[in-house]
C-alpha cells in the first residue's frame, strides 16, 4: 500500500494508512458507509495537531492510502497525494473535536439505525441508554450505568454543524449523534474508535429492533 497503481505516492505513513483502509473496507462492508458518504481520520503526531482523512468523495469499499489527505486547523487541506484532492467536506467536524478531546482517531458514519435513534430522540436532546451490557465497551463499568448519547440539528452550514457536534461532546460519551445524518465517535487510536463505534451501532440496533417489537405487541 505504498504506493497506487498510478504510482501515487502516499502522504502518510504506511501503518496509518493500513489501519484507516483496513477500518474503511470493514465498515463499507457492512453497509455503514453507503454512497461515498461518512469520513474517517486519524491524527499524526501530536494531539490537536494535523490529522489524515479520507478525501472527498472517495470510495471506502476501495480505499486506497492515496485517498487519504493530511489536514489542519478547521479542517483545511494541508497536504494531498494527488492535485485536486479536497479533505472530506466534514474535516471541520473532525479538527473541533480534535481541538476539544483528547482523541487519536475519529470515525463518521451513516446507518438507518442512528438516524433512526436520532431522529426518535431529537426532541429530548439525547438518546439514554441504561442497564445493556454493551454500555462496557463505551467505558461505563459501574452497576446501573446510564449513557446520554447527545443528538444536534443536521446544520446544512458545516461551520455550524462542526460547532454543535464540538459542544455537544462529552469526554465520557465517545461520540454525538446528528439528526437524521450520522454519528461522530473516537477514541485514544483507530481500533478504540473501531470498538466504541462498534457498541454505539450494536446498540441502535438493539434499540430499534425492541421498540418494533414493542409494536408488533411481543411484549418485550
Ligand atoms: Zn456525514
Amino acid at each position: 500500500m505504498t504506493e497506487t497503481g498510478e504510482g501515487v505516492q502516499p502522504v502518510v505513513a504506511w501503518a496509518v494508512a493500513e489501519s484507516l483502509c483496513q477500518i474503511a473496507q470493514t465498515l463499507a462492508q457492512r453497509g455503514w458507509l453507503p454512497a461515498t458518504s461518512g469520513n474517517l481520520s486519524v491524527t499524526l503526531g501530536e494531539r490537536g495537531g494535523p490529522f489524515a482523512i479520507t478525501r472527498s468523495g472517495a470510495d471506502k469499499q476501495r480505499l486506497q492510502s492515496s485517498d487519504l489527505v493530511v489536514a489542519g486547523e478547521r479542517g483545511r487541506l494541508l497536504t494531498s497525494a494527488v492535485p485536486g484532492q479536497r479533505p472530506s467536506a466534514e474535516a471541520n467536524v473532525h479538527a473541533g473535536l480534535y481541538q476539544r478531546l483528547a482523541c487519536g482517531a475519529i470515525l463518521h458514519v451513516h446507518t438507518v439505525s442512528n438516524n433512526l435513534c436520532s431522529d426518535l430522540y431529537f426532541s429530548a436532546g439525547a438518546m439514554t441508554v441504561t442497564e445493556h451490557e454493551l454500555l462496557k465497551a463505551l467505558g461505563h463499568w459501574e452497576p446501573q450505568a446510564v449513557l446520554n448519547i447527545p443528538i444536534v440539528e443536521n446544520w446544512h452550514d458545516l461551520e455550524q454543524l462542526a460547532e454543535a457536534v464540538v459542544l455537544a461532546a462529552q469526554p465520557d460519551v465517545p461520540g454525538v449523534l446528528v439528526r437524521n445524518h450520522g454519528i461522530y465517535v473516537w477514541g485514544e487510536d483507530a481500533d478504540t474508535a473501531l470498538k466504541h463505534l462498534e457498541a454505539f451501532e450494536f446498540l441502535f440496533s438493539y434499540h430499534v429492533m425492541r421498540r418494533l417489537l414493542t409494536v408488533q405487541g411481543a411484549g418485550v
